[in-house]
């Protein structure tokens, strides 16, 4: 590939070992090794061009490798960045849970009363990458059809509330793939592809207009620097990292490469983490005591059907369900908690104005109340609700560049997590449906917690999934996106982007076999090009 160079018996460079300021030569550079980044690289295996594909960490973990990921959560709780992500060989995929789904055909359509929603693509025109991309996670038939999974249905989707409102959403299940293991011997072995580990990007090059890379600066945390040099380049580094490089690439570009529309890091999305509502059932052998949400050949959970959303005007909603004991979460609104507080301090002799205040609560709360101490000392059986449902496309939601700044001296980043009142409505309205078919069903009876009910923005007690998305989104308008439809970034001739950072929309469903059916895809599109 590069004079000067060594290259081992596998095609695996220790980076830590180059020259400094080696220039590697290669046709297409891919940056980061997580399940875009390897996807990608193993589209090219044979192919007549040179590969280089450049990741930040060795074969497996190391703190320090790892402690570039530390970042800010300056908005919602989330999960701490350096927790969420896995930075070496595999990336996030070392730790996935290989949950996978498609997102449902609405998801890619411009919905009315969803703001900046609709994808340039189809589902349709996605579907033969999301047939292959089983293949790369190594589940069954493409087909998510309930009817078809019908003996593995959980019996929570037998009972009569499913009538057309509410459906049972199918998730298959990936072993996990661990890409970095099952895939490694493909990548090191060929001989087009080069994989350079412990090398860390920490600058893109352009010539003086900006419309075209030259080569990206690679940094190791052994302080030798180097570059490569390419024809293409692709940033795979994931959802938080692929706006962080293009914003920290400011030399010609001042608001950073691709940002002429301020759009590189806004619209950043994930999934919630947490818990919502409950259902009391009123039979207490009622089949849906059964394990419901569990793992096997698939999951599945509770959605809110496609017409029902559209005609309701709510994003996507989805909810894990689980009998209360096997999830081991009891009931617990505000007036419940202040009774717990009054009757400790009655035990504790502690007489307090405390138990006036706590008192004031259960009064305000007081059917509530009831409910909860009736779920707890009856044999009433409960399910959880814990939703897992879509965030609508939000500018003010963002990923930034901080003042602090990693082991390389790079900005780390600071992540303003936000949602609208259209997410809070879209929860409140979806769990509300399930609270009416419960009913109207007799099946049971539905208690959403209360933060759910206010419209307090900033009431959010959970996390995020670590689905991070939406940071360099796909649109024709480059007023409204970083990429266009084949993943280029606009204005930029040989600048793409793969990973959940191009997606419009996030839809309910996890992230990753979109991601890899993506990949596929840009896959063809620089396959045709480069030929
Ligand atoms: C606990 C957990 C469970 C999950 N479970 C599921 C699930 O069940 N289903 C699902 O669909 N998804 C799940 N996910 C999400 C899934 O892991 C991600 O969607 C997926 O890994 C994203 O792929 P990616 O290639 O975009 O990013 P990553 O897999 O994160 O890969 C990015 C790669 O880029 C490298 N990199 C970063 N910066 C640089 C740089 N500057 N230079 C060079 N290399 C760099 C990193 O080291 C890493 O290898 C889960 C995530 C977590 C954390």
């Amino acid at each position: 590939m590069q004079a000067g160079i060594t290259w081992n018996e596998f095609m695996l460079t220790d980076a830590r070992r180059l020259p400094r300021d080696t220039e590697i030569e290669a046709d297409i550079c891919i940056i980061g090794a997580g399940a875009a980044g390897i996807t990608l690289a193993r589209e090219f295996v044979g192919q007549p061009f040179k590969v280089c594909l450049v990741e930040s960490g060795g074969l497996d973990f190391d703190d320090e490798t790892q402690s570039l990921y530390e970042g800010d959560l300056v908005g919602l709780p989330g999960t701490p960045l350096d927790a969420s992500r896995l930075r070496f060989f595999g990336g996030s995929t070392n730790h996935w849970a290989g949950v996978c789904r498609p997102l449902d055909a609405d998801v890619f359509e411009p919905r009315s009363w969803i703001p900046y929603s609709g994808w340039p693509i189809t589902r349709a025109e996605l579907d033969p990458y999301y047939e292959r991309a089983h293949g790369v996670v190594q589940i069954g038939p493409y087909d998510y059809d309930p009817e078809t999974w019908n003996d593995a249905l959980p019996d929570f989707f037998k009972l009569p509330l499913i009538d057309g409102r509410l459906e049972p959403a199918v998730f298959q299940m990936s072993p996990p793939t661990r890409f970095g293991e099952v895939y490694r011997e493909e990548l090191v072995t060929a001989p087009n592809v080069e994989t350079c580990l412990y090398g860390n990007v920490v600058d893109i090059e352009t010539n003086d207009t900006a419309s075209s890379v030259s080569r990206v600066r690679v940094a190791c945390l052994e302080a030798n620097e180097f570059w490569v040099k390419a024809k293409v380049f692709i940033l795979a580094t994931g959802g938080i990292e692929n706006p962080r490089l293009l914003l920290l690439a400011n030399k010609v570009q001042t608001a950073g490469l691709g940002n002429a529309h301020d759009a590189v890091g806004r619209f950043y999305m994930n999934h919630p983490r947490l818990d919502a509502a409950w259902i009391m059932l009123n039979e207490p052998s009622s089949p849906a005591l059964r394990p419901i949400s569990s793992v096997g050949e698939i999951v599945t959970r509770l959605k809110v059907s496609e017409r029902t959303a559209a005609a309701e005007g709510i994003a996507r909603f989805a909810a894990w369900i689980y009998p209360a004991e096997a999830s081991g979460k009891r009931p617990q609104s505000e007036g419940y908690k202040s009774l717990r507080w009054v009757l400790r301090l009655i035990r504790n002799g502690q007489l307090s104005t405390e138990i006036l205040t706590h008192l004031r609560h259960v009064a305000a709360d007081l059917d509530d109340v009831v409910t909860d101490v009736i779920a707890k000392y009856s044999d009433q059986p409960l399910i959880s609700i814990e939703p897992e449902y879509e965030q609508v496309p939000n500018p003010d939601s963002r990923v930034l560049l901080g003042a602090d700044r990693d082991a390389l001296g790079q900005n780390r980043v600071q992540v303003d997590w936000r949602f609208t009142a259209l997410d809070k409505f879209s929860l409140r309205r979806s769990l509300e449906i399930v609270g009416e078919e419960v009913g109207r069903t007799g099946v049971g009876r539905l208690k959403i917690d209360d933060w759910v009910m206010n419209d307090d923005l900033s009431s959010f007690p959970g996390e995020d999934r670590w689905h991070p998305a939406g940071t360099t989104r796909m649109s024709d308008n480059p007023k409204t996106g970083v990429v266009d439809k084949h993943c280029r970034v606009h204005g930029i001739e040989n600048l793409y982007v793969a990973g959940g950072s191009v997606f419009p929309t996030i839809g309910f469903a996890n992230p990753t076999l979109t991601i890899v059916a993506m990949t596929l895809r840009l896959g063809d599109h620089l396959k045709t090009a480069m030929a």
